[in-house]
């Protein structure tokens, strides 16, 4: 297959496909009518809530009411209803041109839950088309308790899987964050947080993962995911620094922030929740776009598209998209620890090819269109 003028990293070229992979890449006259990207990497979903709006409505506004009234549904999280929910996720994702996933499995006891070990089976048909790493996420008051957490972090060890804990303004944080860090050391896992999702200047929860993460040389093993209240906080600048020094990344989620943030009946928000993503880039801090919920009470809309989180993310953070695609592929890969995939000489011809010159008119409408080309062979 021979793709004629096509833009790739700003350039246009001729792309050679042979074998499944890419041959040559030549200069070409121009002007470029598509556009190139690499598969993209989705950092941050929860396949095992993603489908549930429609039996499932919040009846209090913000995070904590979508959090009562997803508790309220686990009552019908049978192994069949996650299994379709899950696997109607990964197809949308795949759909999409995701090149791996993660997803956060809710797991409130010590034991794994259900969920966990249909995402498994799940994951085991999809290993070769899709990797779905699955990272567990309790709350702090449960991985971070010496009686539950270790059981926890054992068996996300045995699966060969991620640690990851819920975090906002607890308590006794200053122990409880330093014990996870103990279990993710001790087993080798990578740790991944949902820290300071709201808009309180006393949520402060990714300072101390920052502080831990430095005082452990770990910051490459620890994503983050939220961080609302660096919106708010006046000593922002000096977190933000800390955190680009100490390595830890941070996956922004422009749909739930827009939409559970500064949430109250019959008011218009006037904050927008999102964490500071160019002031972070700019210090260094590795910044991704997650698509986080879809379709279930704390995001009621939405599908599992890096390109729709790109797009959104662009409006909502005035950035220009052009300039981010790395969000959605080189940075989400890295984090995660996957091995860099680029579109270059000698590589598996995976990427996207866009119906537009450039990133940001490939953007210009929703549901933006593509093809999907997989090992040199387009995607039905
Ligand atoms: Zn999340």
């Amino acid at each position: 297959m021979i793709l004629e003028d096509v833009n790739l990293d700003g350039q246009p070229v001729r792309m050679t496909l042979s074998g499944g992979k890419i041959a040559a890449i030549d200069p070409s006259p121009g002007p470029a009518s598509r556009t190139i990207l690499p598969l993209p990497v989705e950092p941050h979903v929860h396949l095992d809530k993603a489908g549930t709006i429609s039996r499932c409505r919040p009846e209090a506004p913000g995070l904590f009411g979508a959090i009562d009234a997803m508790a309220r549904d686990k009552a019908n999280w049978t192994a069949e209803d996650l299994r379709s929910r899950i696997e109607a996720g990964m197809q949308e994702a795949w759909q999409a041109g995701c090149r791996a996933i993660r997803s956060h499995i809710d797991w409130d006891g010590p034991a794994a839950p259900l969920a966990w070990d249909v995402a498994s089976v799940v994951a085991q048909d999809w290993a070769s088309r899709m990797p779905l790493i699955r990272a567990s996420l309790s709350a702090i008051d449960v991985v971070g308790d010496p009686d539950l957490g270790p059981a926890i972090a054992a068996r996300v060890a045995r699966d060969g899987q991620v640690l990851g804990a819920f975090i906002y303004r607890h308590p006794d944080l200053a122990n409880r964050i330093p014990f996870v860090f103990d279990l993710a050391e001790k087993h080798g896992l990578m740790l991944d947080f949902h820290v300071d999702e709201g808009l309180e200047v006393e949520a402060t929860g990714l300072d101390l993962i920052i502080a831990e993460a430095t005082r452990r040389g770990m910051g490459d093993r620890v994503l983050c995911g939220h961080a609302c209240s660096l919106s708010i906080r006046p000593d922002a600048a000096r977190a933000i620094d800390a955190m680009a020094r100490a390595g830890v990344a941070l996956t922004v989620m422009p749909t739930t922030n827009l939409y559970l943030q500064d949430m109250a009946p019959g008011r218009t928000p006037r904050l927008r929740g999102l964490a500071p993503a160019q002031e972070l880039r700019a210090a260094g801090v590795p910044v991704l776009f997650g698509t986080d919920n879809v379709r279930d009470p704390f995001y009621p809309m939405g599908v599992h598209d890096p390109l729709e989180s790109l797009r959104l993310a662009a409006l909502s953070a005035h950035l220009a998209p052009g300039s981010w695609v790395d969000a959605i592929t080189t940075t989400p890969a890295r984090a995660l620890g996957l091995a860099d995939r680029p579109v270059a000489v000698g590589e598996v011809a995976d990427f996207l090819v866009l119906p537009a010159p450039d990133v940001l008119a490939a953007l210009a409408r929703p549901g933006v269109p593509r093809m999907v080309i997989r090992g040199g062979v387009p995607q039905p």
